[in-house]
C-alpha cells in the first residue's frame, strides 16, 4: 500500500505520543501530515522537529508564537484556533486522522474528519458522549471509516462478526451477538474504604495501576466516570441500548471487553495495557502492524479475577449510564459538569467526592431539551459547564 497522510490531533498527549511511536516504527506507510496540539509548545517543537510536519495547529495565537520562534528555519508551517485544526482535519491530500484531543474541545475537529469521509481513529470519546447520534449519522452520510481507538470499544470491534465491522449490517441481534461485556480495571480505589475516600488526593486519584494516561481520564478512571463515557460511547458505535451492555470488573485489565453470542461464545480480545496495540490496529486495518508490544506471558499470569461493579463506590458510573439511558441531553451535560468538576479537584479546588456532587447537582438542575444540531449541542455544554462552575463555588 502507497504511503497515507496522517494529522494527530492531540499530538502532545498520551494518545498522541503512543501514535507517533507506531508511525516510527512503520516509516514506510504512514506520513505525519499535521499535528495538533493545545499549550505545550515546547514539547510540540520537538515533535515538529522529529517528524517534519507540513503543518502544525496549536490553540491559542500564543502557543503559535512560541511554536514558531523554535520552528525558525524549517519547513513546518505554523497555525492556531480551532477552524485550522479543522481545516487539517478535512484536508484532500489527508488519509487517516487520530482524535486524540482531551475533552469537549475534541468535538469540532473530529466532525471536520468525519464530515471529508475519511478514516477517523477515536480516541475522543468525549465527542461521541455529546453528539453520538448526529456523529454516527454523519459517519454514514460522508462515508468516514471509524476505528474505535478507546481499547474497550477496540476489543470489542475486534470481537464483533465482518459484516457489522464493514458496516453490511449494523444490527448486533441479527448477527448472532447477546451481550457487549464492557471490562473496567475499577481503577486505583476498587480496595480503597468507602470512608476515606473522600480524602483522596490528587496523586492518589491519577496514578492508575494498569495504564499510563492523561490526567484528567486518569481521574476518570478512579470515580469509573471514564467506564460510564465508554458505556454512552459503545452504545453508538455499536447501535445497541444500555441493556445490551453490561460492565464488568477485571482488575487485571488483561481483558480489554468481550462479546457474547446467542450460542454461548463469548469471544475476548486480549493484551498489554498498552494503547499502541488498538492504535496500531486502528492504522492498519485490516491489516497488522508492529506496535512495539510484547505479547501476554501466559505463564507469569497470577490472578484472573472478575466482579460487579458497586454502584456505591462508583456513584458516577450510574450517573453515567442513566443519562445514557435518559438521552443525548443527559449526556452532553454530564459530560461538560465532569470536565469542569474533574479540571477543579486536580487543581484542587474540590475534594475526590465532589465530583460526584457536582455532576449530580448539575444534572439535576439543568432543563434537558432534544439536541439535533451541533450549536445545540455546543449550546447545551456552554450551559452545562457555567452551571457546574456554580455549583463548585457554593461547596467551597
Ligand atoms: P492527554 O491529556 O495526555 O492529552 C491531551 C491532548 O489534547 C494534548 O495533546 C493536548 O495538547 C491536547 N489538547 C487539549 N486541549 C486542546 C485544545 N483546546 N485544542 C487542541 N488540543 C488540545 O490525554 P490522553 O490521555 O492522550 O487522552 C486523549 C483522549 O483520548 C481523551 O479523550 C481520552 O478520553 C481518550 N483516551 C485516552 C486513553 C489513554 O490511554 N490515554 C485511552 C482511551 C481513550
Ligand atoms: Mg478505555
Amino acid at each position: 500500500m502507497s504511503e497515507q497522510n496522517l494529522v494527530v490531533l492531540g499530538a502532545t498527549g498520551s494518545i498522541g505520543l503512543s501514535t507517533l511511536d507506531v508511525v516510527s516504527r512503520n516509516k514506510e506507510q504512514y506520513r505525519v501530515f499535521a499535528l495538533v496540539a493545545g499549550q505545550n509548545a515546547e514539547k510540540m517543537a520537538e515533535l515538529c522537529l522529529r517528524h517534519q510536519p507540513k503543518y502544525a495547529v496549536m490553540s491559542s495565537e500564543h502557543a503559535a508564537q512560541q511554536l514558531s520562534q523554535r520552528l525558525v528555519g524549517t519547513t513546518t508551517e505554523v497555525l492556531h484556533g480551532v477552524e485550522a485544526m479543522a481545516e487539517m482535519a478535512r484536508h484532500v491530500d489527508v488519509d487517516i486522522v487520530m482524535s486524540a484531543i482531551v475533552g469537549a474541545a475534541g468535538l469540532l475537529p473530529t466532525l471536520a474528519a468525519v464530515e471529508a469521509g475519511r478514516k477517523v481513529l477515536l480516541a475522543n470519546k468525549e465527542s461521541l458522549v455529546m453528539s453520538g447520534q448526529l456523529f454516527m449519522d454523519k459517519v454514514k452520510a460522508y462515508g468516514a471509516t471509524l476505528l474505535p481507538i478507546d481499547s474497550e470499544h477496540n476489543a470489542i470491534y475486534q470481537c464483533l462478526p465482518t459484516t457489522i465491522q464493514t458496516g453490511q449490517s449494523s444490527n448486533l441481534s441479527h448477527s448472532g451477538v447477546s451481550k457487549i461485556l464492557l471490562t473496567g480495571s475499577g481503577g486505583p480505589f476498587l480496595q480503597r474504604s468507602l470512608a476515606t475516600l473522600a480524602s483522596v488526593t490528587v496523586e492518589e486519584a491519577v496514578a492508575h495501576p494498569n495504564w499510563s494516561m492523561g490526567r484528567k481520564i486518569s481521574v476518570d478512571s478512579a470515580t469509573m466516570m471514564n467506564k460510564g463515557l465508554e458505556f454512552i460511547e459503545a452504545k453508538w458505535l455499536f447501535n445497541c441500548s444500555a441493556d445490551d451492555i453490561e460492565v464488568v470488573i477485571h482488575p487485571q485489565s488483561m481483558i480489554h471487553s468481550m462479546v457474547q453470542y446467542r450460542d454461548g461464545s463469548v469471544l475476548a480480545q486480549m493484551g498489554q495495557p498498552d494503547m499502541r496495540t488498538p492504535i496500531a490496529y486502528g492504522l492498519a486495518y485490516p491489516e497488522r502492524i508492529d506496535a512495539g508490544v510484547e505479547p501476554l506471558d501466559f505463564s507469569q499470569i497470577v490472578d484472573f479475577t472478575f466482579t460487579k461493579p458497586d454502584f456505591n463506590r462508583y456513584p458516577n458510573l450510574k450517573l453515567a449510564i442513566d443519562a445514557c439511558r435518559s438521552g443525548q441531553a443527559a449526556t452532553t451535560t454530564v459530560n461538560a459538569a465532569n470536565e469542569i468538576a474533574v479540571a477543579a479537584f486536580l487543581e484542587g479546588k474540590i475534594g475526590f467526592c465532589d465530583i460526584y456532587r457536582v455532576n449530580a447537582l448539575t444534572l439535576e438542575q439543568s432543563t434537558l431539551g432534544v439536541l439535533e444540531s451541533v450549536e445545540s449541542i455546543m449550546e447545551t455544554d456552554r450551559t452545562a459547564r457555567h452551571r457546574a462552575q456554580q455549583i463548585i463555588a457554593t461547596l467551597r
